[in-house]
């Protein structure tokens, strides 16, 4: 691409989002004028960053979003608006907290170590009324919902909207279900290298949302809208790449065929499984999703152990086939960039310190799990998890110091505030105390 003034003309695009997303995975944007932005696009795009969830202060100067011209992708629900993302720029220097570039770090450590991570996410969502309160298909109503097409088909003109539209971004969708709640579907496109994959699914949760919107609904991906229907996870299948282009996790010969570095990197997942947490599992709300009662459907799909399997969707780490594994961990409310990067660090800490990832276990982890007394209990809520981040050296060296401090101090904030709450239940339990 020429520059972006050619790229409007050619595509007839007429606006450009500047975009980028803070660290509490919130999408911030500026609408520019494809008259100015060739202009923009040598200056950047000015935001003032308190205004964000980026640690910063009223006093800091503008940051500046300098758009990548490899990032941009026209709309396909609105064509004459291209959205284009980028690194940030305070100062004449790189700012260290976006985590875009928290991951292009992380990936640049990897290079250098001869690894290249793949992944590919299955980001699930609910598609509710627009006020938030109820699913918005009063007849999705079955006790196992999972894969019903009558439903399926109810939201049919939603899902081929955005399923056309990945196939136009040339994502290569291969299929769409109805997931285990009532309400609730996944989208399914092929994997990518880790940051291609991040900036796909920063990207789908707002093309998602948009056709949403435009067909009278509201999708969320809120860890756990409804107590007793399934959340949304977001499960990332992982491979690593050497730069002959060979799958290292690859081998025929290994357990599950699966080789040494792959459960090396598996080991790390599972040594830093806790402090992951508070990146993978970011709101208060998503610990109502993993260590969760029975849903209705039966199974919570989610984990509660820092265990592995094999073709077994009770534990956090499945093995589905030779040369790739599935964390189960994350939800939808997960940092796209962040979960990436964390989970590229806690892994390369894996390789590096040869860490074993112990025995596998083959039981069904929600009937049996009680009879696995050594296994690693996941945090049980947001604060805990916090703190696990802060005692974590891999996690704190591997995504920075600062960085690590700043998405700390935030979400204590949040966590204060919510513990702050004067709730009914403790007005019902304790008022007679
Ligand atoms: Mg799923």
């Amino acid at each position: 691409m020429a520059s972006l003034g050619t790229y409007a003309k050619e595509k007839g695009v007429k606006y450009f989002l500047i975009a980028f997303v803070d660290l509490f995975g919130t999408m911030r944007a500026k609408i520019v004028p494809a008259t100015a932005i060739d202009l923009i696009a040598k200056s950047g795009a000015g935001f003032a960053g308190f205004a964000t969830w980026l640690d910063l202060t009223p006093a800091h100067p503008d940051m500046m979003v300098m758009p990548d011209l490899e990032t941009a992708i026209q709309l396909p629900w609105k064509p004459e608006v291209a959205w284009i993302t980028g690194d940030l720029i305070m100062d004449g220097k790189p700012l260290a907290q976006n985590p875009r570039q928290v991951l292009k770090r992380v990936i640049g450590l990897a290079a250098k170590d001869g690894y290249e991570m793949r992944t590919g996410v299955e980001c699930e969502y609910f598609l509710i009324q627009p006020d938030g309160s109820a699913i918005s298909d009063g007849a999705d109503i079955q006790a196992k919902p999972c894969y019903d097409q009558q439903a399926l088909m109810r939201r049919y003109e939603v899902i081929k909207e955005i399923c056309d539209s990945m196939i136009a971004l040339g994502w290569n969708p291969y299929q769409n279900d109805h997931e285990d709640a009532n309400g609730q579907f996944e989208m399914n496109w092929e994997y990518d290298t880790c940051l291609r994959t991040a900036d796909k699914h920063a990207f789908f949760k707002f093309m998602v949302k948009s056709v949403a919107e435009k067909h009278g609904l509201r999708a969320t991906f809120m860890p756990k809208p409804f107590l007793n229907l399934t959340g949304n996870g977001c499960h990332a299948h992982v491979s690593l790449w050497n730069t002959a282009g060979d799958n290292v996790f690859d081998d025929s010969h290994g357990e599950m065929g699966l080789s040494n570095e792959a459960y090396h990197f598996i080991g790390g997942v599972l040594h830093s499984a806790d402090a992951l947490t508070a990146i993978t599992n970011p709101t208060v709300n998503s610990y109502k999703r993993i260590n969760a009662p029975r849903t209705m459907s039966g199974a919570t799909w989610s984990p509660n152990t820092a265990t592995y399997g094999g073709n077994n969707r009770t534990h956090m780490i499945r093995i589905p086939e030779a040369g790739r594994f599935e964390l189960r961990l994350a939800d939808g409310a997960t940092n796209p960039y962040l979960l990436q990067a964390a989970l590229l660090t806690v892994g390369l800490d894996g390789l590096k310190a040869k860490r074993d990832p112990g025995r596998r276990i083959d039981l069904d982890m929600y009937a049996e799990g009680h009879t696995v007394t050594d296994a690693k209990r996941l945090p049980l809520n947001l604060l805990d998890a916090l703190r696990a981040l802060e005692h974590s050296s891999v996690l704190r060296k591997g995504l920075g110091e600062d960085v690590v401090a700043s998405y700390i101090k935030l979400r204590q904030i949040e966590w204060n505030e919510y513990a702050n709450q004067l709730t009914d239940w403790e007005r019902r339990t304790t008022l007679d105390c």
